[in-house]
């Protein structure tokens, strides 16, 4: 699982030294990915502003906990108008990986059947590339609206309403007008 996916170098930390520190050391790191590397990681977002934010590492007994926090943007199609836009995404992130290796010794430790995800592997890199991929996945709206009020098309004519008026519920209207007035007429002249 972890050979196929996308390893982006941004999102990599050498956790070595924080091993080599004391219990409770930590790393904090300020991050920016850009728009190139994040559209790597799938094909069902497409990325439009670059992910900024900061990172911190906590070195814990056998693990280290990341904390990522940070904001990016992509674009999306709005379910109702079908035109593109840009949505903020907010991107948090908090995981505990366990190494692979012992980082003094070398001695790898024993396959726990860890989320490989969340395992840091013999080189002591600690790879978010795929906590980010699902965090970003997690935040895409399940029905994108390019604003709350989107007006949407016409179901007649095709017209984005949110630009053009068309007049197609106009003339519905008259016509239903036209059949009540057949109606009744009928009946009103026989009077
Ligand atoms: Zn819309
Ligand atoms: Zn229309």
């Amino acid at each position: 699982m972890s050979a196929t996916s996308v390893q982006l170098p941004d999102l990599q930390f050498n956790i070595s030294g924080l091993f080599k520190g004391p219990l409770g050391g930590t790393r904090s790191y300020e991050l920016r990915v850009p728009v190139s590397e994040l559209d790597q990681l799938d094909e069902g977002f497409d990325v439009s502003q670059p992910l900024e934010g900061s990172v911190r590492l906590l070195r814990t007994n056998e693990t280290v906990l990341a904390r990522l926090r940070g904001a990016m943007a992509v674009q999306l199609e709005c379910g109702r108008c079908l035109e593109r836009f840009e949505a903020e995404l907010d991107i948090a992130v908090e995981e505990e990986f366990h190494p692979s290796v012992d980082v003094l010794t070398g001695r790898p430790f024993h396959d726990t059947g860890d989320d490989a995800a969340l395992v840091i592997d013999e080189h002591h890199i600690l790879d978010m590339s795929e906590v980010v991929r699902q965090a970003i996945l997690l935040e895409l709206p399940l029905s994108p609206l390019c604003r709350e009020d989107c007006a949407g098309l016409c179901p007649v004519c095709g017209a984005n309403r949110n630009f053009e008026a068309c007049m197609c519920a106009q003339e519905a209207t008259n016509l239903r007008w036209v059949g009540l007035s057949a109606l009744i007429d009928p009946q009103t002249d026989e009077k």
